[in-house]
């Protein structure tokens, strides 16, 4: 996973490890190699350039330049930039305590890997000790509500499912029984479409208005790159969406979805999927991805 990138940067900042004297033009050199870097990742270009601007403005002050260890100063900002392109710090969810239902929503394309991270996010919310419940609510792709309750069987969750087009009407009663069983957690799989799509929104609008989630997350695929910050903010703009779930991290070899999402969307990344398996959901830590693209 963003192997491309980290190649090059470790590349970049292994000329500046040790270094004792730097000029301004190593500096200029080495933060061009970097925005090319960037660009190759499929990074937003307002992003790039506002991060080359405020490393070199950072980067070229006089206490860089004349300190014992320029060249371990420059990698620190430039290490600190990129925990700011990532989010800053780790977002984790945001529920209410085990005596109300707290409400996820599950939200994006067809295909991005709802159906899957519903049944993972359920799977780590238990073993952190909390009572979670699934609602099937994607019913338009065909093997949805089907796939949901087989991995529900699977991490030992009960899934919500009812025979019926009416997605506002499962959710509402997957939170009246969740009240009713005295669940903690309910986390609603949602249906997607092979793009933005004004049904899809709307169906989405309605649902979210039936359960009032405690958190909306965007279900968004790591290897569509820019596409993915798009889709963001297409669905923030009509829905509201209070974090992102950026799943085949594992897959995505560029980083152009992860280092743009949130500048450009304001909205964090909470976590990444990493695999196929129900386990491998993993929270997202900015200075953890910034360290490993910094090689
Ligand atoms: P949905 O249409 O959004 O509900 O998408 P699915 O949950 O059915 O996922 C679509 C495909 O992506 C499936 O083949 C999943 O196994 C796969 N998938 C989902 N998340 C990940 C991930 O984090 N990594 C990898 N490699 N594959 C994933």
């Amino acid at each position: 996973m963003l192997d491309r990138i980290t190649d090059k940067l470790t590349d970049i900042t292994r000329q500046f490890t040790g270094k004792n004297r730097i000029t301004e033009k190593n500096i200029e050199d080495a933060v061009n190699e970097i925005k090319v870097a960037l660009l190759d990742a499929d990074v937003n270009l307002r992003v790039v350039r506002r991060f080359v601007n405020r490393t070199i403005k950072d980067a070229t002050g006089e206490d860089v330049l004349r300190s014992v260890d320029p060249g371990q100063m420059f990698i620190k900002i430039v290490y600190d930039k990129m925990v700011d392109l990532l989010g800053d710090s780790r977002q984790d969810l945001e529920l209410k305590g085990p005596d109300t239902v707290s409400v996820i929503l599950l939200l994006g394309l067809q295909g991005a890997g709802k159906t899957t991270a519903a049944a993972k996010l359920a799977a780590r919310l238990k073993k952190e000790g909390r009572n979670p419940m699934l609602a099937a609510c994607d019913l338009v792709r065909p093997a949805a509500v089907e796939q949901l309750s087989v991995l529900g069987e699977q991490i030992g969750v009960e899934v919500y499912r009812e025979e019926t087009k009416n997605a506002v009407k499962v959710a509402k009663n997957a939170l009246k029984l969740a009240k009713k069983k005295q669940y903690d957690t309910l986390i609603i799989d949602t249906a997607g479409r092979l793009q933005i799509d004004q049904d899809m929104m709307k169906e989405i609008v309605d649902v979210r208005e039936a359960v009032n989630p405690d958190e909306a997350l965007l279900v968004a695929d790591a290897m569509t790159g820019q596409n993915a910050v798009e889709i963001a903010k297409a669905f923030d703009e009509e829905v509201t969406i209070s974090g992102v779930i950026l799943t085949k991290f594992d897959s995505d070899a560029r980083g152009g979805a992860a280092l743009s999402l949130k500048s450009i969307t304001g909205k964090p990344i909470k976590f990444i999927g990493v695999g196929e398996k129900v386990e491998d959901l993993e929270p997202f830590y900015p200075d953890r991805i910034a360290s490993r693209i910094l090689g």
